[in-house]
């Protein structure tokens, strides 16, 4: 039992950032006063207020240095920071956590708005080794690894040295030589990266396997089943899942690809003419500057619903937005919750396309969740599954999409429009196959783990299942490129398993925008009310008071899939003006 000594408390900071700078002892000194504390009914409100701010602290800290290591990956001293606080702060006070999640279980007590959380927690804690607690501290720098290698990607282009997103800008260019040889570029690069990565992932599968031993799962998959708390359905439910893709998705798409076929007047189509529009139009240029994206941004979101505006503007005015490409930041886009000051922050790498408009209404998404539920008083009810955080954001970019036009203060003309929400909807039919890869891949490679240490192994396993749910599309010739593909995928890397989470919430927000068509304010308000309850109510109920079901099967997927044709073909109506 730990010694109480509340005489030497140093009282917690006001923000995060000076809790970076103290000394573990000091930080120790308060999850020991937590450890030794009496708990019972009358006193569990006031200990779960404590162990919370402790926790959001301790969480914002790393989460901010996280942020600052990304917007500047070239400066050393801003991963050294991460890095330290990594090793000498966050992965000790994981430890304490866990003897804190253990004496409230041992407690048997049941505070109000605390079920699901306490579902969670009994799976994490019967999850948690300390042996693991090193190996998932090599593995975040392992990630860290992936991020230098792909970070560290530029390619030289008309004598000019430029970052990747600039190089991908290309693929939207009508003259077809141009997209190709920017194709082959990109690919160029990732295959003189290849020896690299497959070291990499060596070394991550290894690790991530006896992670899973050590904590006696019989593979990994089990592991990160109970890590990603998916309680509500099974590896089994994912099948079903591919399997519905394969069956009502997969020709669909096949109809997109051969509807670009014809309009480019191609023989077949390549990797590199998926991006360009159909018709040879430039691509669409919506803003020249942030700042414009940012206005624009605010007036859709106002437009959707005055309080959503209301808080994209908060975060303009709080400085909780980094959206521009600037070379040396890390790639993608991400919202993240600071969790002592219940604020989310955007970053992004936008660059004046079409597609920085829709990560931007995304990213939107997943801020409007940490302020909806900004109000739930406790960090642990804040947990929001992921299959239905992506629910707030994707369902953001069909809400948002009436309101493109510049007569709703939006980015574009009506053909405009037409033809950026076409595009949106065709990826929408075009992500689902490559999510079920993604995902199927992974069900593979962590219940094979003889087989997927062996890298080959993993290139014809991934090929095998491109040509599953990819037609239509001509890669002869491109076999290097396309066994490799897996290389390609951040988060095969980054966070294995999460990737069906966006197949599952996409199929959910395509029904939140089913029931805006209907009736938007009652849609909105819906959507709204689910984002409010965090993490306090199981995933099923949340998609329920969303408006929406949580569904693998193929008559909710195909019912889906009837509304993206039908609304296409409104759509090119509008578009070909
Ligand atoms: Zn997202």
């Amino acid at each position: 039992m730990a010694e109480r000594s509340t005489e030497s408390l140093r009282s917690l900071p006001g923000s995060a950032l000076e809790l970076a700078d103290w000394d573990w002892s000091d930080i120790e000194k308060h999850y020991l006063d937590l450890e030794g504390r009496p708990l019972d009914a009358g006193t569990v409100e006031e200990w779960l207020k404590a162990w919370s701010r402790l926790k959001e602290l301790v969480q914002e800290a790393f989460d901010r240095l996280f942020v600052a290591k990304t917007l500047d990956t070239a400066d050393e001293s801003r991963e050294a920071r991460y890095n330290t606080y990594l090793e000498q702060i966050y992965t000790p006070s994981e430890e304490h956590e866990q003897r804190l999640k253990k004496k409230l279980l041992d407690s048997e007590l049941e505070p109000d708005g605390f079920a699901i959380p306490l579902r969670n927690l009994r799976a994490q804690a019967q999850l948690f080794r300390e042996d693991n607690l090193s190996l998932l501290e090599q593995e975040k720098k392992l990630v860290s690894e992936y991020d230098k290698i792909i970070g560290a990607q530029m390619v030289e282009w008309e004598g000019e040295m430029i970052t990747f997103p600039r190089l991908y800008r290309k693929l939207e260019q009508p003259d077809r030589n141009t997209r190709e040889k920017a194709w082959r570029l990109a690919m160029g690069r990732y295959q003189a990266d290849r020896p690299a990565i497959n070291d990499l992932w060596v070394r991550m599968f290894e690790l991530r396997n006896e992670i899973a031993a050590n904590a006696d799962q019989a593979d990994y998959r089990d592991y990160c089943w109970q890590y990603r708390l998916r309680m509500e359905y099974t590896p089994e439910d994912c099948m079903e899942f591919h399997a519905a893709i394969e069956s009502v998705v997969v020709p669909a798409a096949a109809k997109i690809l051969e509807r670009r076929r014809v309009a480019l007047q191609l023989d077949a189509l390549r990797p590199w003419d998926l991006q360009v529009d159909r018709f040879g139009r430039d691509p669409l240029e919506p803003f020249s500057a942030v700042e414009e994206l940012i206005q624009k941004a605010s007036n859709i979101f106002h437009a959707v619903n005055p309080a959503l505006g209301g808080y994209f503007d908060k975060m303009n005015s709080e400085e909780l937005l980094d959206l521009d490409n600037r070379e040396g930041k890390a790639p993608g886009g991400y919202a993240v919750y600071f969790n002592a000051i219940r604020r989310p922050f955007i970053f992004m790498n936008a660059v004046g396309s079409a597609g920085d408009v829709e990560t931007l209404l995304h990213e939107g998404g997943h801020a409007f969740h940490a302020f909806e539920s900004a109000t739930l008083p406790n960090i642990h009810q804040l947990t929001i599954p992921y299959e239905f955080a992506e629910v707030a954001s994707m369902s953001m970019e069909l809400l948002a999409a009436p309101y493109l036009t510049t007569a709703n203060g939006g980015f574009y003309s009506e053909p405009e429009a037409a033809r950026s929400r076409i595009k949106h909807l065709e990826d929408i039919v075009l992500f689902w196959p490559y999510m079920a890869v993604v995902d199927a891949f992974q069900h593979w490679a962590y219940t094979n783990s003889q087989a997927a240490a062996d890298v080959e192994a993993c290139d014809a396993h991934w090929a095998l299942l491109w040509d599953r749910f990819t037609k239509e599309l001509d890669w002869s010739g491109l076999e290097q490129e396309k066994k490799t593909g897996w290389h390609r995928k951040l988060h095969i890397f980054h966070n294995p398993f999460y990737y069906v989470d966006y197949g599952l919430a996409q199929l959910g927000a395509v029904q939140v925008w089913r029931n805006a068509l209907d009736d938007q304010e009652r849609a909105v308000k819906e959507y709204r009310e689910a984002l409010a309850l965090g993490g306090t109510m199981p995933l099923v109920e949340l998609y329920q008071r969303a408006g929406a079901k949580l569904a693998f099967d193929a008559g909710t997927l195909g019912e889906a899939v009837e509304l993206i044709e039908s609304t296409l073909e409104i759509l090119e109506s509008q578009s070909s003006n």
